[in-house]
């Protein structure tokens, strides 16, 4: 007994391997056990093993368990084609056209399921003029997959079974050492891929990772190839990024490497003011907050809190040039979601919340009669009222405005009726209503008169 826990406490550890390319890194080595794995995940590698396939944990799962994080989710990397997953595995589905994958499902799990795929060499390789990859989906064999892989430190396998790690790029190292560094020439990876260029400031930003000094080096000369990139995929890394829990770093550095121009909201023009860039910033601290408390965050709210200096420049503009308030918000909003569809389209879906959210700040500031009720029944309310509390912490309106609210939304109906401020809105003038026609009470909720311009204090 003693005999044995004295072998396993002063047995050696068993050695890295080398075989060709790849060093085969023992669990005595990195100590990641095979419990850190979902077991859905586990199923999938252990399923695909049984019936002779090669199956591997892979990309930024092994990654974040060697960094002692907690994986967003487990993907598996495979010789299997997609044609073999699905045989093995009754409840799968092969999903995507450019590229096949596998949806293996547990319960509420899906696994990822990939087959290894190559980069297609440059002589076979289909490119944009500007040299972007159009097509990277031939499969190739494991050592070929962590080729085509983005970093170091998101091309090692690991297999469950074994608690091995391989590592074709010295990702290993160069995540103990802290270092996110791209696998082979740099300038030519963000060439294929100009998203590259993103998910290095996101995940340096996310892991607390340095950039390696080679690997930073060609972005800000190659930054304008982000502008060939497909809307819908930038789109979708801006999401990412303003949704990774480390908006607020992402977006400094984002500045700081000069590339957030021409990317997600008019960054580059809202940053420049000092009002636009506060509340930005505050907005973007408080999403990375809710995230890490794990609380919902909604695009819609993150985009209208973007584009809000934006709306409220154009709003003034409008209402200097006479236009009533209520038909200026309306304008102005309009415009500026036009001029930013042009340079990255947000999805309309998210038109209808941020609008909503918007047209809700000026009726804020009317705290008579009927008004703060009927804002308060609206559905929206709460993150208007998020919203609200941003505006005054930022400085654009005053903090009293937030603690009024703060207590009226509480407050037993008593105390709502003492702080209800006389109601010196004119009234609307009721057109006498013709025979069997319906009001529109929507439209008095926002009657014009009433709106006092909720433009920055000071
Ligand atoms: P996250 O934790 O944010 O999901 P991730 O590294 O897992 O980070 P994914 O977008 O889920 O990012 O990608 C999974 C894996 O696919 C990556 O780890 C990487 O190996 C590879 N990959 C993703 N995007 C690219 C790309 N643009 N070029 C090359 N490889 C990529
Ligand atoms: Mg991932």
């Amino acid at each position: 007994m003693i005999k044995k826990l004295f072998q396993r406490v002063f047995r050696k550890p068993a050695p890295i391997r080398v075989e060709g390319k790849c060093r085969i890194i023992p669990f005595d080595v990195h100590g990641v056990g095979s419990d850190g794995i979902s077991p859905a995940a586990r199923r999938v590698t252990d399923g695909l093993q049984a019936a002779g396939y090669k199956a591997f944990v892979v990309g930024g799962a092994v990654r974040d368990l060697l960094l002692g994080r907690h994986p967003k989710d487990f993907d598996i990397a495979t010789d299997a084609t997609p044609e073999d997953v699905r045989r093995v595995f009754r409840r799968s589905r092969i999903i995507g056209r450019r590229f096949r994958l596998v949806h293996v499902m547990f319960g509420e799990e899906v696994v990822e399921t990939s087959t290894f795929r190559r980069m297609i060499e440059a002589e076979d390789a289909q490119t944009d003029e500007h040299g972007r990859l159009l097509r990277d989906n031939e499969f190739g064999d494991q050592e070929q997959d962590a080729a085509r892989r983005d970093f170091t430190a998101n091309a090692l396998f690991y297999d469950p079974a074994t608690q091995e790690i391989f590592d074709y790029h010295d990702g290993y190292a160069d995540i103990r050492a802290n270092t996110l560094r791209m696998i082979g020439d740099p300038a030519v990876r963000y060439r294929e891929d100009p998203v590259r260029m993103l998910r290095a400031v996101r995940l340096s930003a996310k892991l607390g990772m340095q950039l390696d000094a080679a690997t930073a080096a060609p972005i800000s000369g190659m930054k304008e190839l982000l502008g060939n990139v497909p809307q819908a995929r930038l789109l979708d890394e801006m999401l990412k990024l303003l949704l990774s829990g480390h908006a607020a770093e992402c977006v400094k550095k984002l500045r700081a490497m000069d590339l957030h121009h021409g990317l997600l909201p008019m960054l580059d023009v809202i940053l420049e003011q000092p009002m636009g860039e506060k509340f930005v910033m505050l907005a973007l601290e408080n999403t990375d907050q809710r995230i890490r408390e794990d609380k919902s965050v909604s695009p819609a709210f993150l985009f209208a809190a973007l584009l809000w200096h934006e709306v409220l420049s154009d709003w003034k503009a409008q209402q200097d040039a006479g236009e009533r308030p209520v038909a200026a918000l309306h304008t102005a909003m309009g415009a500026v979601l036009d001029r930013q569809r042009a340079q990255l389209a947000i999805p309309h879906r998210h038109d209808a919340i941020m609008k909503e959210i918007w047209l809700a700040q000026p009726r804020f500031e009317q705290r008579g009669g009927q008004r703060p009720l009927r804002l308060l029944a609206q559905p929206r309310f709460r993150a208007a009222y998020d919203f609200l509390l941003l505006r005054c912490e930022s400085g654009e309106v005053e903090a009293e405005l937030g603690l009024w609210w703060d207590e009226f939304q509480d407050a037993p109906d008593e105390r709502r009726a003492e702080m209800l401020q006389p109601d010196e809105a004119p009234k609307k003038r009721r057109r006498r209503k013709k025979p069997g026609t319906a009001g529109t009470p929507a439209a008095a909720d926002q009657p014009d008169e009433a709106v006092q311009i909720a433009l920055p204090i000071g």
